[in-house]
């Protein structure tokens, strides 16, 4: 698997599926989910209340990945992943290296040889970017998966920058 990163939208970007920083609702929120909705159109709700509706009734639990189709983005499919919330008291590291994992396998599942992936919970769950970074990039290059390109879209260039040093660190 090659690993690339890009600053830039990951809602822009002509990959077969991008992975989604959900919350265990499904149903919406800030950051990339609120991207991913409002450009993707209505269709993504429809599908990720349908999941509410029949596998996930309690949510989709932190750690694990479920897809959906894309609606009007460029990509073909959204793999939906809950990450962690950031503790200072509790490691929760394994949880954010399952979305990582987790989406790949979804991703297998479906045959997408191209997946985009944000920084999943460093925004409003407050994961420190070099942290984050060092975990989701080493979680990636460990993964066993048919997935041909990782990539990795950073929001800001700092966020870029902290992830280039990252992958020439264990790359
Ligand atoms: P979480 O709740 O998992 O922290 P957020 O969506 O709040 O998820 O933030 C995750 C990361 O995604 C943050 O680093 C944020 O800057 C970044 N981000 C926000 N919007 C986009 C976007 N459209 N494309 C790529 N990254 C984004």
């Amino acid at each position: 698997m090659k690993l690339t990163l890009v600053q830039g939208d990951i809602t822009e970007q002509p990959v077969d599926a991008i992975v989604n920083a959900a919350n265990s609702s499904l149903l919406g929120g800030g950051g990339v989910d609120g991207a991913i909705h409002r450009k993707g159109g209505p269709e993504i709700l429809a599908e990720c209340r349908a999941l509410r509706a029949s596998r996930y009734g309690g949510g989709l639990p932190v750690g694990e990945a479920v897809a959906t189709t894309a609606g009007l983005l460029p990509a073909r499919w959204v793999i939906h992943t809950v990450g962690p919330v950031f503790s200072r008291s509790e490691d929760r590291s394994h949880l954010l290296a399952s979305c990582y994992r987790e989406s790949l396998k979804v991703a297998d599942a479906l045959g997408a040889a191209t997946v985009a992936f944000p920084a999943v919970s460093t925004g409003v769950y407050r994961w420190p970017m070099d942290d984050a970074a060092r975990i989701s990039v080493t979680t990636v290059l460990r993964s066993e998966s048919n997935v041909r390109e990782a990539r990795f879209v950073l929001f800001d260039f700092a966020a870029y920058e902290i992830f280039d040093r990252v992958l020439r660190e264990f790359g």
